[in-house]
């Protein structure tokens, strides 16, 4: 059970005092019965709230796709820099939400947020091995050898990584697809056959790609099919 103005909040009909607003002016049925009261208890999922007679839905699971631009953090809560939560459009923002993995300060690119921590846990589980892939700029051009050692598996200090693979774009860039996320993974594989990596930006998490028409800093929600391919 929870409050009625919780609940209106939560499927994102406006703000805690907004939707308490709405509620004191007699639009909201619960079950077909007009109430009035902010906090009359429903049971999400079961009793029927409407709003003007339009039926709310019950969502207990969000989903945001994030194209991260450089320079904030991922996290969702930092005393110095911005988090990647406060590029979220405030009617999207609720305090449940969380970063699905990490990527670096410096990192662009594809970004899961969401409340649903199953879901999270199987996408971050190494049993999993959801692939992730970069886009690369490095200081050097690559070829055929560093390919194969990405094959191979590039042993690093405390280490070794699954084999990856590693596919020449440009002189300088490359493409990167890896199925394990520690710290600083693909910069440190990149580091470990004497390149260094300039930019770096994930195009794709398991099923998920970065769309091309999202702009950097800006997120939309998970299409239905996009959610159903990661169950
Ligand atoms: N590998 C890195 O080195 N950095 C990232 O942000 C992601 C993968």
């Amino acid at each position: 059970m929870m409050r009625l103005d919780k609940f209106l909040a939560d499927m994102q009909r406006g703000s805690r005092a907004e939707v308490k607003k709405i509620i004191r002016s007699g639009t909201v049925t619960v079950n077909e019965l007009p109430v009035k009261d902010p906090k009359t208890k429903v049971n999400p999922g079961q009793d029927v709230v409407a709003i003007n007679g339009v039926i709310v839905q019950y969502i207990q699971f969000f989903y945001y796709l994030l194209n991260k631009p450089a320079g904030v953090i991922t996290a969702t809560k930092d005393e110095q820099a911005a988090t990647v939560m406060t590029l979220l459009p405030k009617k999207w923002q609720r305090p449940d939400l969380f970063p699905v993995g990490r990527l670096d300060k410096d990192t662009t690119g594809l970004l899961l947020l969401t409340n649903d921590g199953e879901l999270a846990h199987r996408l971050l589980s190494p049993r999993w091995h959801v692939a992730k892939v970069y886009t690369a700029g490095l200081d050097a051009a690559i070829g055929a050898s560093e390919a194969v050692q990405f094959a191979q598996g590039v042993r690093l200090k405390d280490f070794t990584a699954a084999p990856a693979e590693l596919v020449p774009l440009t002189h300088n860039r490359a493409q990167v697809t890896i199925h394990e996320g520690k710290f600083h993974q693909v910069k440190r594989m990149f580091g470990a056959v004497g390149r260094t990596v300039l930019t770096l930006k994930r195009v794709q998490f398991g099923p998920l790609a970065l769309p091309a028409d999202l702009r950097e800093g800006h997120a939309r929600p998970l299409t239905p099919a996009e959610i159903a391919n990661l169950e």
